[in-house]
């Protein structure tokens, strides 16, 4: 396949051919979009919603639970966090068994954090950094205080204005005390790229465990969850896996660790015979103990219909359509915002530069609104000062990337933002 990159100074017309000629361009028609003229920016924090959804869902609802109410587990529902587990693993570089859909990332980040740390007695390092996702350090804080306040948090520093870490910052902060290494594999602000191979095995030649965070990197570039020997891995469902508000999050555990570590969750569903109901719990074999309860269905099907498209058509397929989009972004940035006081909040290097471009503007937040008010263009805000700009491949098209920056370009030479609160509203 490959893409040639549109020449930004041949204007709308370009990134029009280079859509003529994308063999991705196709399953936009796959999804909803009601609005031809919004831009939307947002796939990054909600995908949108795939047609086939649709009809998958009103199958489920109609047929598997009108008509055949409870016979569903049965037909399917009981096995469904593993099907659609493994389905996310096949996304993920993951083999059969080693990751099962439920819960919310923070409810998996917890049992990860907590299994990880009582596999590590006697340590008392965690070390993330302070670029990652708020929830996920809360999580650790919370374990910490589970655990009576013996172990420490060290956050590794960004020392380019939170854009990238430096790896070997991160090398030197795991020692032979360290518990967890838990990070994003790609942060929420910049959108950088962990090594997440270079660190894994930094952290294992020292005894710590991983986990890692793939919210935003699960159904936006591949990865070897396997190959590289990851402990454990969480990620999100509602973002590039395009599975539906709230949808159910994932959990992967290495089969070499499985039956070495424990959820703390004590559940039904991670019973070794849930439906012996046994008085006393013992945990199932292998990655089933990380369940918990009954799994949502519903939400759940649909993840399951949106992920039936992204597996046929493969991470390397989507990972080159994002790099070209974030890559002409990027020129469309030096071309039309740079000279309008925005500066560039991701990194250049697309190697380690994941599915969203941010850029940041002290007006930021007013020019946030003013888009989404005005413009027809959807980003979101991330403080203090950042417009996320999210790229979802197969939604995405090069026109939309052109249409925004120009009206990005358009909205602050009008000045059209001062007239918007600095003020931040609960959801940015
Ligand atoms: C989106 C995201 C989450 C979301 O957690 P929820 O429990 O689904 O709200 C967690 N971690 C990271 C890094 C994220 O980007």
């Amino acid at each position: 396949m490959g893409y040639n990159l549109p020449l930004v100074s041949a204007g709308r017309s370009a990134a029009l051919e280079a859509d003529q000629s994308d063999a991705l361009a196709p399953y936009r028609n796959q999804f909803v979009i009601t609005d031809p003229a919004l831009v939307y920016f947002d796939g990054n924090s909600l995908g949108r919603l795939p047609k086939q959804t649709i009809a998958h869902l009103s199958t489920v609802i109609n047929q598997e639970w009108g008509d055949g109410l409870i016979r569903g587990w049965g037909h399917g529902w009981y096995e469904a966090p593993h099907r659609v587990g493994d389905k996310i693993g096949s996304l993920l570089g993951a083999a059969p068994g080693q990751v099962i859909a439920c819960d919310s990332t923070s409810v998996n980040l917890y049992k990860a954090v907590m299994a990880a740390l009582s596999a590590r007695p006697g340590r008392h390092s965690i070390v993330s950094d302070a670029l990652n996702f708020p929830s996920d350090l809360y999580i650790i804080q919370g374990a910490i205080a589970h655990y009576g306040n013996v172990h420490n948090l060290q956050l590794v520093h960004s020392h380019d204005a939170e854009l990238t870490v430096d790896l070997s910052a991160v090398e030197a902060a795991i020692t032979t005390d360290t518990a967890v290494v838990l990070l994003s594999h790609v942060t929420f602000k910049s959108g950088y790229i962990y090594d997440m191979q270079r660190i894994t095995a930094h952290a294992h030649a020292h005894g710590a465990l991983v986990i890692w965070d793939l919210s935003h990197s699960a159904g936006a570039l591949p990865m070897q969850l396997d190959s590289w020997h990851v402990d454990f891995a969480v990620g999100c469902c509602y973002k590039f896996l395009n599975g539906g508000p709230g949808a159910p999050a994932f959990i992967y555990v290495n089969r070499q660790i499985q039956d070495e570590v424990t959820s703390p969750i004590w559940g039904w569903f991670g019973q070794k015979s849930p439906f012996a109901f046994d008085i006393h719990y013992e945990p199932a074999a292998g990655i089933d103990r990380f369940l918990a309860g009954t799994p949502p269905m519903i939400a759940l099907s649909a993840v399951e219909s949106s992920l039936d498209m992204i597996v046929g058509v493969g991470m390397h397929a989507i990972r080159e359509k994002s790099i070209a989009l974030t890559e002409y972004m990027i020129a469309l940035f030096d071309a039309h915002l740079a000279a309008h006081g925005f500066t560039l909040g991701s990194p250049r290097d697309a190697a380690i530069r994941g599915s969203h471009v941010s850029i940041r503007h002290p007006m930021g937040y007013q020019i946030n609104q003013a888009l989404i008010a005005e413009q027809k263009v959807i980003p979101d805000f991330r403080e203090p000062d950042n417009l996320r700009l999210g790229l979802s491949p197969l939604t995405t098209s090069f026109t939309e990337v052109w249409d925004g920056v120009d009206r990005i370009r358009a909205t602050v030479s009008a000045g059209l933002h001062h007239k918007y609160p600095a003020a931040r509203k609960a959801v940015t």
